[in-house]
């Protein structure tokens, strides 16, 4: 039950010991005054008593350095519980960062499966919401309690001067709501759990109803309406859930403190009772009252905080559940391949994405030696994607092996091999940073060369237009910081293609078809440079547009997952297939 309990001080220690240090001392302190000043409390009471009753002249100056310990004492709970207070604000800043970080570190360890998966990514999700703030919270409630169980051991050493009775009496009365919360929090929790799916599509929405990127569908289409009755629906649904639950936890609450009221009141006519039939001073009996009500407080407060311990473990699990996701981490080391300049193969490979039946590619074997570039070509799902990121191991093949240099991807060095391969995929990334760095993301070890963006939006033909924006290569792109400009599709693309040429060390280059949206003399213009520059390397090229596959070395079309024609351009027309039919085609449109 409390399984988290350990790690999560252990992750407040770690996150900064003098803070823990403060909140522990103050802690220690703010559990003992209260009891003091109640002792302190009773010796004025009865010094007052006795000297009413006394005749003659009375010193009034040590009742009143009592009066001045109990302000003392008082302001010292309050220093402490400051001091409390100040560490736990400052934890809790340093403690959400430092969580933030665990998950956003976690998340570079994984599989790109794992982001494709939607129960993974609601575990992610979960984490996030609320993990950075429960250790903290955890953290808070295993002091809060330690505070409480010092003060309520102080209050009872005073109260057995009673009667031990008391004392069972204090801490009797507080387990029936403790019982209740305990089990209202786990209820919560599952709640919490179970529903995070809808709490995921309630995000959703907002991001489509308030980003700028889908803004301009939303409008024109006059979605708006539509989907801000969803999300209203979602949370009606949710409250209404809510509402219940917090009736119930409320109610039962209520019904089950009344509980601690009877028993208080009890005591108390029995303190009166003892009282009066002079057992007990006045001073002992204002003492007594003040430690029983105050020790209901504490016994409340302590049940209360392990019933919320239970919850924060409840929510940390999720937290360790997504930190503990295995990640297959089984991966080569090979940083050299076995027969250098072989190039790259594919053998009867075949693949099923995660959860899917029908498979995506199904045997394909193909090669392409340095130098020689290589068109994909088939209609939309044939498999031209999916090949890629294969052969950029963002997946694994489920049957037949990719060689690269006459060695196995799954036997390479992940880093080396990323460094030899470069690709922009038609969904690329459009980074909300200056222009020179949405080319420089191309090579991370030159993110911020100059001469080398320069260099690379030459050959992807986005010079021209950079030149001219205020701020060249250093204007701001996208709308979400200031002067940011947006540019049009086909400029972006030309980033994208500068973002490929910035990648000289990789041998194998891929383009799917981030040219689409320029003009077919642009796309056709950029395959020049492209394979200009890649007289030793491999380039990759996915198209529809037959003007520049043609100038392709060799051209392999797919269909449905496999391999339907494969040769030079030349060839494919001479055996006048599928290809050469769609040659045709798109070639009579433009006579
Ligand atoms: P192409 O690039 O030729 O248009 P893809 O390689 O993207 O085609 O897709 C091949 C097939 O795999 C399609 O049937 C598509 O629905 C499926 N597919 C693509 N991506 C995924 C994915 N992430 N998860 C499951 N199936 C996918």
């Amino acid at each position: 039950m409390f399984r988290y309990s350990r790690r999560a001080v252990a992750l407040v220690w770690q996150t900064s010991r003098p803070l823990t240090v403060v909140l522990a001392v103050a802690t220690v302190v703010a559990g003992l005054l209260p009891a003091a000043a109640a002792w302190v409390g009773q010796l004025i009471v009865d010094g007052v008593v006795a000297a009413v009753q006394a005749e003659g002249a009375v010193a009034l100056a040590p009742l009143f350095w009592l009066v001045a310990l109990e302000g003392g004492i008082m302001a010292g709970i309050a220093g402490s519980q400051r001091a409390i207070q100040t560490a736990q604000s400052l934890l809790r800043a340093q403690l959400g960062q430092r969580v933030n970080v665990m998950i956003l570190e976690k998340a570079q360890t994984l599989q790109l499966a794992h982001f494709e998966d939607s129960e993974f990514y609601d575990k992610l999700t979960r984490a996030r919401r609320e993990a950075s703030s429960r250790p903290l919270s955890l953290v808070n409630r295993t002091f809060g309690l330690f505070q409480n169980g010092i003060s309520l051991t102080s209050y009872a050493a005073l109260l057995l001067g009673f009667s031990p009775w008391a004392v069972v009496i204090l801490v009797a009365a507080g387990l029936p709501q403790f019982v209740s919360e305990a089990k209202f929090s786990g209820d919560a929790f599952r709640l919490f759990r179970w529903r995070s799916p809808d709490t995921r599509r309630q995000m959703y929405l907002e991001t489509v109803l308030a980003r700028e990127d889908s803004a301009k569908e939303v409008k024109l289409f006059q979605l708006g309406p539509l989907l801000l009755e969803r999300y209203r629906d979602i949370f009606r649904r949710l409250y209404r859930e809510d509402r219940n639950l917090t009736l119930r936890r409320e109610i039962w609450g209520f019904v089950l403190g009344l509980v601690g009221t009877l028993a208080f009141y009890a005591t108390y006519a029995w303190i009166v009772a003892t009282t009066v039939a002079g057992a007990i001073s006045l001073g002992q009996m204002t003492m007594y009252l003040a430690v029983f009500r105050q020790g209901q407080g504490a016994v409340s407060a302590s049940l209360g905080a392990i019933g919320g311990m239970y919850e924060d473990n409840l929510y940390l699990s999720n937290l360790y559940e997504y930190l503990e996701q295995p990640v297959t981490a089984v991966h080569g080391t090979r940083t050299a391949g076995e027969r250098p300049g072989d190039g790259l193969r594919f053998e009867g490979v075949s693949f099923s994405y995660p959860g899917s039946e029908a498979p995506a590619l199904q045997d394909i074997s193909l090669t392409l030696a340095p130098g020689r570039s290589l068109a994909l070509v088939g209609r939309n799902g044939s498999g031209k994607t999916t090949l890629i990121k294969l052969l950029a191991g963002l997946y694994e093949p489920s049957a037949g092996r990719i060689l690269l240099d006459g060695t196995d991807l799954r036997d390479w060095d992940p880093e080396t091999l990323r460094r030899r391969i470069g690709v922009i995929f038609q969904d690329f990334m459009r980074y909300q940073l200056p222009v020179g760095e949405n080319i420089g993301a191309g090579d991370v070890e030159r993110f911020d060369d100059e001469s080398r963006w320069r260099e690379a939006a030459r050959r992807g033909l986005a010079d021209d237009f950079i030149e001219e924006l205020p701020g060249g290569y250093h204007a701001q792109l996208g709308r979400w910081f200031q002067d940011g400009r947006e540019l049009s599709g086909g400029q972006w693309q030309k980033i994208a293609v500068a973002r490929a040429f910035m990648r000289q060390g990789a041998d194998i280059l891929v383009l799917d078809e981030p040219t689409a949206a320029m003009d077919a003399a642009a796309e056709a213009e950029i395959f020049e440079h492209f394979r200009s520059l890649t007289r030793d390397r491999m380039a990759i090229l996915i198209s529809h547009r037959f003007s520049t596959v043609r100038m392709a070395d060799e051209i392999v079309v797919l269909d449905d997952g496999r391999i339907l024609e494969h040769g030079s351009h030349d060839a494919l027309i001479a055996a006048d297939g599928t290809y050469a039919r769609l040659f045709r085609l798109q070639a009579a449109g433009y006579r």
